[in-house]
Protein backbone atom coordinates (compact mmCIF):
# COMPACT_ATOMS: atom_id res chain seq x y z
CA UNK A 1 0.00 0.00 0.00
CA UNK A 2 1.41 3.62 -0.74
CA UNK A 3 0.69 5.67 1.70
CA UNK A 4 0.97 9.08 -0.09
CA UNK A 5 -0.12 11.20 -2.18
CA UNK A 6 1.11 13.14 -5.26
CA UNK A 7 0.44 17.11 -5.42
CA UNK A 8 -0.28 18.47 -8.68
CA UNK A 9 3.25 20.40 -8.86
CA UNK A 10 4.60 16.55 -8.31
CA UNK A 11 2.17 15.63 -11.57
CA UNK A 12 2.77 18.31 -13.78
CA UNK A 13 5.76 17.31 -15.58
CA UNK A 14 4.14 13.77 -15.99
CA UNK A 15 1.12 15.60 -17.49
CA UNK A 16 4.02 17.10 -19.84
CA UNK A 17 6.02 14.39 -21.02
CA UNK A 18 2.83 12.43 -21.54
CA UNK A 19 1.27 14.97 -23.79
CA UNK A 20 4.66 15.22 -25.35
CA UNK A 21 4.83 11.49 -26.34
CA UNK A 22 0.84 11.90 -27.11
CA UNK A 23 1.66 14.66 -29.66
CA UNK A 24 3.11 12.10 -31.80
CA UNK A 25 0.21 10.10 -32.38
CA UNK A 26 -2.23 12.75 -33.79
CA UNK A 27 -5.92 12.24 -35.04
CA UNK A 28 -5.09 10.62 -38.08
CA UNK A 29 -2.92 7.65 -37.02
CA UNK A 30 -6.13 6.44 -34.55
CA UNK A 31 -8.63 7.89 -37.80
CA UNK A 32 -6.56 5.23 -40.23
CA UNK A 33 -6.26 2.53 -37.06
CA UNK A 34 -10.03 3.01 -35.88
CA UNK A 35 -11.09 2.50 -40.06
CA UNK A 36 -9.41 -1.44 -39.87
CA UNK A 37 -9.93 -1.96 -36.26
CA UNK A 38 -5.86 -2.28 -36.25
CA UNK A 39 -4.17 -2.42 -32.60
CA UNK A 40 -2.14 0.53 -31.86
CA UNK A 41 0.95 -0.94 -32.01
CA UNK A 42 3.35 1.74 -32.15
CA UNK A 43 1.39 3.69 -29.26
CA UNK A 44 1.76 1.24 -26.93
CA UNK A 45 4.94 0.28 -27.79
CA UNK A 46 5.87 3.97 -26.87
CA UNK A 47 3.98 3.87 -23.55
CA UNK A 48 5.58 0.81 -22.70
CA UNK A 49 9.45 2.08 -23.68
CA UNK A 50 8.30 5.31 -21.50
CA UNK A 51 7.92 3.07 -18.67
CA UNK A 52 4.12 4.54 -17.90
CA UNK A 53 2.52 1.26 -18.63
CA UNK A 54 4.75 -0.52 -15.25
CA UNK A 55 3.37 2.71 -13.56
CA UNK A 56 2.18 1.39 -10.42
CA UNK A 57 4.75 -1.72 -10.08
CA UNK A 58 6.65 -1.17 -7.04
CA UNK A 59 9.94 -0.22 -7.56
CA UNK A 60 11.35 -3.30 -6.21
CA UNK A 61 10.00 -5.26 -9.29
CA UNK A 62 11.46 -2.71 -11.71
CA UNK A 63 8.41 -0.60 -12.05
CA UNK A 64 8.33 3.35 -11.56
CA UNK A 65 6.49 2.73 -8.14
CA UNK A 66 4.39 5.54 -8.77
CA UNK A 67 0.91 6.38 -7.02
CA UNK A 68 -2.39 6.32 -8.59
CA UNK A 69 -2.70 9.74 -8.68
CA UNK A 70 0.08 9.60 -11.00
CA UNK A 71 -1.35 6.87 -13.12
CA UNK A 72 -4.48 8.33 -13.26
CA UNK A 73 -2.74 11.97 -14.84
CA UNK A 74 -0.90 9.57 -17.24
CA UNK A 75 -4.29 8.22 -18.38
CA UNK A 76 -6.13 11.21 -18.29
CA UNK A 77 -3.39 13.34 -20.57
CA UNK A 78 -3.90 10.12 -23.40
CA UNK A 79 -7.11 10.68 -23.51
CA UNK A 80 -7.03 15.03 -23.19
CA UNK A 81 -4.79 14.55 -25.87
CA UNK A 82 -7.41 13.08 -28.16
CA UNK A 83 -5.22 9.42 -27.89
CA UNK A 84 -6.93 6.19 -26.38
CA UNK A 85 -5.13 4.61 -23.33
CA UNK A 86 -8.40 1.34 -23.75
CA UNK A 87 -5.63 -0.09 -25.70
CA UNK A 88 -3.48 -1.44 -22.79
CA UNK A 89 -4.75 0.76 -20.03
CA UNK A 90 -6.03 -3.32 -18.01
CA UNK A 91 -2.05 -3.72 -17.49
CA UNK A 92 -1.95 -1.10 -14.73
CA UNK A 93 -4.51 -2.82 -12.68
CA UNK A 94 -4.67 -6.57 -13.49
CA UNK A 95 -1.13 -6.47 -12.51
CA UNK A 96 -2.39 -5.29 -8.92
CA UNK A 97 -4.04 -8.51 -8.34
CA UNK A 98 -0.55 -10.39 -8.85
CA UNK A 99 0.90 -7.68 -6.82
CA UNK A 100 -1.37 -8.26 -3.92
CA UNK A 101 -2.55 -11.57 -3.77
CA UNK A 102 0.45 -13.66 -5.62
CA UNK A 103 3.54 -16.13 -4.58
CA UNK A 104 6.57 -14.35 -4.53
CA UNK A 105 7.55 -16.74 -7.21
CA UNK A 106 4.85 -15.63 -9.39
CA UNK A 107 5.71 -11.90 -8.66
CA UNK A 108 9.37 -12.62 -9.37
CA UNK A 109 8.59 -14.22 -12.42
CA UNK A 110 6.00 -11.90 -13.63
CA UNK A 111 5.78 -8.49 -12.41
CA UNK A 112 9.64 -7.46 -13.54
CA UNK A 113 9.24 -8.93 -17.14
CA UNK A 114 6.32 -6.46 -17.74
CA UNK A 115 7.46 -3.78 -16.53
CA UNK A 116 10.74 -4.39 -19.10
CA UNK A 117 7.83 -4.69 -21.80
CA UNK A 118 9.15 -8.09 -22.46
CA UNK A 119 5.73 -9.48 -21.00
CA UNK A 120 1.72 -7.89 -21.50
CA UNK A 121 -0.41 -8.73 -18.87
CA UNK A 122 -3.44 -7.05 -21.09
CA UNK A 123 -6.12 -9.96 -20.76
CA UNK A 124 -8.84 -9.90 -17.98
CA UNK A 125 -11.50 -12.96 -18.07
CA UNK A 126 -14.52 -12.16 -15.90
CA UNK A 127 -17.46 -11.30 -18.26
CA UNK A 128 -19.25 -14.34 -19.42
CA UNK A 129 -22.36 -14.60 -21.92
CA UNK A 130 -25.01 -16.47 -20.09
CA UNK A 131 -24.07 -14.19 -16.50
CA UNK A 132 -23.06 -10.80 -17.84
CA UNK A 133 -23.06 -8.64 -14.80
CA UNK A 134 -24.00 -11.38 -12.22
CA UNK A 135 -20.61 -12.79 -11.85
CA UNK A 136 -21.27 -15.44 -9.31
CA UNK A 137 -22.97 -17.14 -12.08
CA UNK A 138 -20.65 -17.47 -14.33
CA UNK A 139 -19.90 -21.07 -16.13
CA UNK A 140 -16.79 -21.29 -16.40
CA UNK A 141 -15.16 -24.09 -14.26
CA UNK A 142 -11.52 -25.13 -13.28
CA UNK A 143 -11.25 -28.78 -12.52
CA UNK A 144 -8.45 -30.03 -9.90
CA UNK A 145 -6.79 -32.54 -12.50
CA UNK A 146 -4.17 -34.39 -10.30
CA UNK A 147 -1.47 -32.56 -8.19
CA UNK A 148 0.21 -31.11 -12.16
CA UNK A 149 -2.80 -28.71 -12.70
CA UNK A 150 -6.27 -27.84 -13.75
CA UNK A 151 -8.61 -28.57 -16.56
CA UNK A 152 -10.46 -25.57 -17.49
CA UNK A 153 -13.72 -25.58 -19.79
CA UNK A 154 -16.27 -22.52 -20.55
CA UNK A 155 -16.43 -19.10 -22.59
CA UNK A 156 -15.90 -15.54 -21.75
CA UNK A 157 -17.14 -12.49 -23.79
CA UNK A 158 -15.98 -9.23 -23.93
CA UNK A 159 -12.06 -10.37 -23.12
CA UNK A 160 -10.37 -6.91 -24.26
CA UNK A 161 -6.94 -7.36 -26.02
CA UNK A 162 -6.24 -10.80 -25.60
CA UNK A 163 -4.92 -10.78 -29.17
CA UNK A 164 -2.33 -8.54 -27.63
CA UNK A 165 -1.59 -10.57 -24.42
CA UNK A 166 0.52 -13.03 -22.97
CA UNK A 167 -1.10 -13.46 -20.19
CA UNK A 168 -4.92 -13.05 -18.81
CA UNK A 169 -6.25 -13.11 -15.34
CA UNK A 170 -8.77 -15.72 -15.49
CA UNK A 171 -11.55 -16.30 -13.22
CA UNK A 172 -13.38 -19.46 -13.38
CA UNK A 173 -16.08 -21.42 -10.94
CA UNK A 174 -13.12 -24.17 -8.90
CA UNK A 175 -16.14 -25.43 -6.42
CA UNK A 176 -19.62 -25.83 -7.72
CA UNK A 177 -22.19 -23.00 -6.12
CA UNK A 178 -24.41 -25.04 -4.62
CA UNK A 179 -21.23 -27.06 -2.62
CA UNK A 180 -20.02 -23.56 -1.72
CA UNK A 181 -19.85 -22.37 2.06
CA UNK A 182 -20.67 -18.63 0.76
CA UNK A 183 -22.17 -17.25 -1.76
CA UNK A 184 -19.06 -15.27 -2.70
CA UNK A 185 -17.01 -18.87 -2.18
CA UNK A 186 -15.72 -21.11 -4.80
CA UNK A 187 -14.47 -18.92 -7.74
CA UNK A 188 -10.71 -18.77 -8.26
CA UNK A 189 -8.32 -16.57 -10.25
CA UNK A 190 -5.71 -17.45 -12.49
CA UNK A 191 -2.65 -16.18 -14.54
CA UNK A 192 -3.15 -17.72 -17.45
CA UNK A 193 -0.11 -18.00 -19.85
CA UNK A 194 -1.97 -17.50 -23.36
CA UNK A 195 1.24 -18.81 -25.34
CA UNK A 196 1.38 -21.77 -23.51
CA UNK A 197 -1.89 -23.77 -23.65
CA UNK A 198 -3.66 -25.42 -26.40
CA UNK A 199 -8.01 -25.66 -25.93
CA UNK A 200 -8.11 -21.87 -26.19
CA UNK A 201 -9.75 -20.20 -29.19
CA UNK A 202 -9.94 -16.43 -29.44
CA UNK A 203 -12.29 -14.64 -31.74
CA UNK A 204 -12.73 -10.66 -32.25
CA UNK A 205 -15.61 -9.19 -32.09
CA UNK A 206 -15.96 -6.18 -34.53
CA UNK A 207 -17.75 -2.78 -32.19
CA UNK A 208 -18.62 0.27 -33.00
CA UNK A 209 -15.29 1.53 -31.29
CA UNK A 210 -11.89 0.35 -32.32
CA UNK A 211 -11.48 -2.04 -28.68
CA UNK A 212 -9.74 -5.24 -29.71
CA UNK A 213 -12.43 -7.14 -27.93
CA UNK A 214 -13.00 -10.72 -28.31
CA UNK A 215 -14.54 -13.69 -26.95
CA UNK A 216 -13.08 -16.65 -26.08
CA UNK A 217 -13.83 -20.77 -25.68
CA UNK A 218 -11.93 -23.28 -23.29
CA UNK A 219 -12.04 -26.76 -24.52
CA UNK A 220 -10.26 -28.74 -21.98
CA UNK A 221 -7.68 -26.01 -21.63
CA UNK A 222 -4.75 -27.52 -19.31
CA UNK A 223 -3.07 -24.92 -16.99
CA UNK A 224 -0.82 -25.94 -14.44
CA UNK A 225 -1.33 -25.84 -10.69
CA UNK A 226 0.98 -22.85 -10.20
CA UNK A 227 -1.41 -20.63 -12.28
CA UNK A 228 -3.77 -20.59 -9.35
CA UNK A 229 -3.43 -16.95 -7.64
CA UNK A 230 -3.46 -16.66 -3.50
CA UNK A 231 -5.86 -19.36 -2.58
CA UNK A 232 -8.70 -21.48 -4.28
CA UNK A 233 -12.10 -20.58 -3.45
CA UNK A 234 -11.14 -16.81 -2.91
CA UNK A 235 -11.11 -15.66 -6.45
CA UNK A 236 -14.01 -13.07 -6.25
CA UNK A 237 -12.58 -11.05 -3.42
CA UNK A 238 -9.62 -10.85 -5.20
CA UNK A 239 -11.55 -9.67 -8.41
CA UNK A 240 -13.15 -7.03 -6.60
CA UNK A 241 -9.93 -5.93 -4.40
CA UNK A 242 -8.88 -4.54 -7.77
CA UNK A 243 -11.87 -2.93 -9.38
CA UNK A 244 -11.75 0.31 -7.02
CA UNK A 245 -7.93 0.87 -9.22
CA UNK A 246 -9.66 0.01 -12.29
CA UNK A 247 -12.77 2.47 -11.78
CA UNK A 248 -10.37 5.30 -10.48
CA UNK A 249 -8.31 4.89 -13.14
CA UNK A 250 -11.08 4.65 -15.86
CA UNK A 251 -12.55 7.42 -14.64
CA UNK A 252 -9.77 9.00 -15.43
CA UNK A 253 -9.53 8.38 -18.78
CA UNK A 254 -13.25 10.10 -19.08
CA UNK A 255 -12.33 13.30 -17.45
CA UNK A 256 -10.04 13.57 -20.06
CA UNK A 257 -12.08 12.69 -23.06
CA UNK A 258 -14.64 15.55 -21.44
CA UNK A 259 -11.22 17.73 -21.24
CA UNK A 260 -11.08 16.85 -25.21
CA UNK A 261 -14.24 17.56 -26.00
CA UNK A 262 -14.67 20.73 -24.12
CA UNK A 263 -11.49 22.08 -25.59
CA UNK A 264 -12.56 21.20 -29.27
CA UNK A 265 -15.85 22.94 -28.42
CA UNK A 266 -14.46 25.86 -27.34
CA UNK A 267 -12.47 26.36 -30.13
CA UNK A 268 -14.30 25.76 -32.60
CA UNK A 269 -17.13 28.53 -30.93
CA UNK A 270 -14.90 31.02 -31.20
CA UNK A 271 -13.70 30.70 -34.54
CA UNK A 272 -16.83 29.42 -36.39
CA UNK A 273 -18.65 32.61 -37.70
CA UNK A 274 -22.52 32.20 -38.74
CA UNK A 275 -25.02 35.46 -39.40
CA UNK A 276 -21.69 37.58 -39.37
CA UNK A 277 -20.22 36.13 -35.84
CA UNK A 278 -19.23 33.75 -33.75
CA UNK A 279 -21.19 31.17 -32.95
CA UNK A 280 -19.77 31.30 -29.48
CA UNK A 281 -20.75 34.86 -28.88
CA UNK A 282 -24.36 33.15 -28.36
CA UNK A 283 -25.55 31.76 -24.89
CA UNK A 284 -27.35 28.74 -26.62
CA UNK A 285 -23.69 27.51 -27.74
CA UNK A 286 -21.78 28.79 -25.10
CA UNK A 287 -23.56 27.48 -21.99
CA UNK A 288 -23.78 23.53 -23.03
CA UNK A 289 -19.96 23.91 -23.34
CA UNK A 290 -19.90 25.66 -19.74
CA UNK A 291 -22.30 23.33 -18.07
CA UNK A 292 -20.21 20.18 -18.98
CA UNK A 293 -16.96 22.17 -17.63
CA UNK A 294 -18.58 22.56 -14.49
CA UNK A 295 -19.62 18.89 -14.90
CA UNK A 296 -16.00 17.79 -15.92
CA UNK A 297 -14.68 19.80 -12.81
CA UNK A 298 -17.38 18.07 -10.30
CA UNK A 299 -16.33 14.86 -11.58
CA UNK A 300 -12.40 15.67 -11.79
CA UNK A 301 -12.86 16.23 -7.52
CA UNK A 302 -14.39 13.06 -7.37
CA UNK A 303 -11.99 11.32 -8.71
CA UNK A 304 -9.06 13.05 -6.92
CA UNK A 305 -10.82 12.10 -3.54
CA UNK A 306 -11.02 8.57 -4.68
CA UNK A 307 -7.59 8.27 -5.73
CA UNK A 308 -6.81 9.93 -2.23
CA UNK A 309 -7.71 7.73 -0.47
CA UNK A 310 -7.28 4.75 -2.27
CA UNK A 311 -3.22 5.63 -1.76
CA UNK A 312 -3.46 6.69 1.98
CA UNK A 313 -5.49 3.03 2.33
CA UNK A 314 -8.78 4.11 2.77
CA UNK A 315 -11.73 2.58 2.18
CA UNK A 316 -12.63 4.11 -1.16
CA UNK A 317 -15.58 1.96 -2.78
CA UNK A 318 -18.52 4.82 -2.34
CA UNK A 319 -15.68 7.02 -4.03
CA UNK A 320 -14.28 4.97 -6.85
CA UNK A 321 -17.93 4.00 -8.16
CA UNK A 322 -18.97 7.58 -7.80
CA UNK A 323 -15.54 8.57 -10.24
CA UNK A 324 -16.20 6.42 -12.48
CA UNK A 325 -20.11 6.98 -13.03
CA UNK A 326 -19.82 11.13 -13.16
CA UNK A 327 -16.96 10.73 -14.67
CA UNK A 328 -18.37 8.71 -17.55
CA UNK A 329 -21.65 10.83 -17.82
CA UNK A 330 -19.11 13.68 -17.98
CA UNK A 331 -17.77 12.82 -21.06
CA UNK A 332 -20.53 11.75 -22.65
CA UNK A 333 -22.59 14.92 -21.55
CA UNK A 334 -19.14 16.34 -23.19
CA UNK A 335 -19.47 14.17 -26.59
CA UNK A 336 -23.05 15.16 -27.22
CA UNK A 337 -22.27 18.54 -26.91
CA UNK A 338 -18.98 18.59 -29.06
CA UNK A 339 -21.04 17.10 -31.88
CA UNK A 340 -24.73 19.57 -31.77
CA UNK A 341 -21.31 22.83 -31.29
CA UNK A 342 -20.25 21.52 -34.84
CA UNK A 343 -23.12 21.08 -36.59
CA UNK A 344 -22.26 19.03 -39.46
CA UNK A 345 -18.73 18.53 -39.23
CA UNK A 346 -19.22 16.87 -36.10
CA UNK A 347 -19.98 13.80 -37.69
CA UNK A 348 -17.18 14.07 -40.15
CA UNK A 349 -14.68 11.91 -39.83
CA UNK A 350 -11.65 14.27 -39.89
CA UNK A 351 -12.68 16.19 -36.94
CA UNK A 352 -11.97 12.80 -34.79
CA UNK A 353 -15.24 13.90 -32.75
CA UNK A 354 -17.28 11.35 -33.86
CA UNK A 355 -14.41 8.58 -33.12
CA UNK A 356 -14.17 9.76 -29.62
CA UNK A 357 -17.72 10.20 -29.35
CA UNK A 358 -18.16 6.65 -30.39
CA UNK A 359 -14.87 5.80 -27.86
CA UNK A 360 -16.43 7.31 -24.53
CA UNK A 361 -19.69 5.94 -24.76
CA UNK A 362 -18.66 2.86 -23.35
CA UNK A 363 -17.76 3.76 -20.05
CA UNK A 364 -21.26 4.14 -18.80
CA UNK A 365 -21.58 0.49 -19.60
CA UNK A 366 -18.23 -0.70 -18.77
CA UNK A 367 -16.24 -2.19 -16.58
CA UNK A 368 -19.51 -1.95 -14.81
CA UNK A 369 -23.05 -0.43 -15.60
CA UNK A 370 -24.82 2.55 -14.47
CA UNK A 371 -27.02 0.31 -12.87
CA UNK A 372 -24.49 -1.58 -11.30
CA UNK A 373 -23.04 2.00 -9.33
CA UNK A 374 -26.42 2.53 -8.17
CA UNK A 375 -27.28 -0.57 -6.61
CA UNK A 376 -24.06 0.06 -4.79
CA UNK A 377 -24.54 3.49 -3.73
CA UNK A 378 -28.25 2.24 -2.49
CA UNK A 379 -27.11 -0.92 -0.77
CA UNK A 380 -23.74 -0.05 0.70
CA UNK A 381 -23.86 3.61 1.29
CA UNK A 382 -27.32 4.31 1.84
CA UNK A 383 -28.15 0.93 3.22
CA UNK A 384 -31.07 0.22 1.54
CA UNK A 385 -32.54 -2.99 0.72
CA UNK A 386 -30.49 -5.06 -1.57
CA UNK A 387 -32.46 -5.39 -4.99
CA UNK A 388 -30.74 -8.25 -7.15
C1 LIG B 1 -16.12 -3.02 -25.38
C2 LIG B 1 -16.20 -3.80 -24.11
C3 LIG B 1 -15.06 -4.21 -23.47
C4 LIG B 1 -15.13 -4.99 -22.31
N1 LIG B 1 -13.97 -5.49 -21.76
C5 LIG B 1 -14.07 -6.43 -20.78
C6 LIG B 1 -12.91 -7.14 -20.34
O1 LIG B 1 -11.78 -6.89 -20.80
N2 LIG B 1 -13.08 -8.12 -19.42
C7 LIG B 1 -14.30 -8.46 -18.91
O2 LIG B 1 -14.38 -9.37 -18.09
N3 LIG B 1 -15.42 -7.78 -19.30
C8 LIG B 1 -15.32 -6.79 -20.22
N4 LIG B 1 -16.46 -6.13 -20.66
C9 LIG B 1 -17.77 -6.53 -20.10
C10 LIG B 1 -18.44 -5.44 -19.30
O3 LIG B 1 -17.84 -5.34 -18.05
C11 LIG B 1 -19.92 -5.82 -19.26
O4 LIG B 1 -20.44 -5.59 -20.56
C12 LIG B 1 -20.66 -5.03 -18.26
O5 LIG B 1 -20.23 -5.37 -16.98
C13 LIG B 1 -22.18 -5.30 -18.36
O6 LIG B 1 -22.45 -6.68 -18.44
P1 LIG B 1 -23.37 -7.24 -19.63
O7 LIG B 1 -22.91 -6.65 -20.91
O8 LIG B 1 -23.39 -8.72 -19.60
O9 LIG B 1 -24.78 -6.70 -19.32
P2 LIG B 1 -25.98 -7.44 -18.53
O10 LIG B 1 -25.49 -7.98 -17.23
O11 LIG B 1 -26.63 -8.36 -19.46
O12 LIG B 1 -26.94 -6.21 -18.24
C14 LIG B 1 -27.65 -5.54 -19.30
C15 LIG B 1 -28.27 -4.29 -18.73
O13 LIG B 1 -29.18 -4.61 -17.68
C16 LIG B 1 -28.83 -3.95 -16.48
N5 LIG B 1 -29.12 -4.83 -15.35
C17 LIG B 1 -28.77 -6.14 -15.19
N6 LIG B 1 -29.24 -6.60 -14.01
C18 LIG B 1 -29.86 -5.57 -13.40
C19 LIG B 1 -30.51 -5.41 -12.14
N7 LIG B 1 -30.61 -6.40 -11.27
N8 LIG B 1 -31.02 -4.21 -11.83
C20 LIG B 1 -30.93 -3.18 -12.70
N9 LIG B 1 -30.32 -3.26 -13.91
C21 LIG B 1 -29.79 -4.45 -14.25
C22 LIG B 1 -27.36 -3.65 -16.59
O14 LIG B 1 -26.98 -2.56 -15.78
C23 LIG B 1 -27.23 -3.34 -18.09
O15 LIG B 1 -27.58 -2.01 -18.35
C24 LIG B 1 -16.40 -5.30 -21.77
C25 LIG B 1 -17.58 -4.85 -22.41
C26 LIG B 1 -17.48 -4.13 -23.55
C27 LIG B 1 -18.77 -3.70 -24.24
Amino acid sequence: MIARTTSEAELEPIRTAVLALCARFPGEYWRDLDRVRGYPHEFVAALTEAGYLAALIPEEFGGSGLTISAACAILEEIHHAGCNGAACHAQMYTMGTVLRHGSAEQKKQVLPAIARGELRLQAFGVTEPTSGTDTLSLRTTAVRDGNSGYIVNGQKIWTSRAEHSDLMLLLARTTPREQAKTRTDGLSVFLVDMRAVSGLTIRPIRTMMNHATTEMFFDNMRIPADSLIGEEGNGFRYILSGMNAERILIASECVGDAKWFIDKANSYAKERIIFGRAIGANQGVQFPIARCYMQMRSAELMVHEAAQRYEQGEQCGEQANMAKQLAAEASWAAADMCVQTHGGFGFAEEFDIERKFRETRLYTVAPISTNGVLSYIAEHVLNMPRSY
